[in-house]
């Protein structure tokens, strides 16, 4: 079976925009969610793993607690940017 690196940041980033989109009345569309989360990652460090299910969870708290400020404002300012210039 082939395995693939995963990236954290892109798990974090993911369930942030899932979290905090639509909150203040942003579109929730698929299109937009998926730019929001291109602008967020666009600025993030990618942090790869090669590790098993389970252990990415308890691998992506860890980096969550280190890097949790730097995703809520890249996130918010991607949101904020996506609401300014939506391609829906
Ligand atoms: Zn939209």
């Amino acid at each position: 079976m082939k395995r693939k690196p995963v990236n954290l940041t892109e798990i974090l980033v993911e369930k942030l925009v899932e979290d905090l989109c639509g909150k203040r009345g942003e579109c929730t569309c698929e299109t937009c969610k998926a730019d929001i989360m291109a602008y967020a990652l666009n600025h993030l460090p990618p942090r790869y793993v090669n590790t098993d299910r389970g252990e990415i969870y308890v691998r992506a708290q860890t980096l969550n607690q280190q890097i949790s400020t730097d995703l809520l404002v890249e996130v918010s300012t991607a949101i904020e940017h996506v609401k300014n210039h939506p391609r829906h």
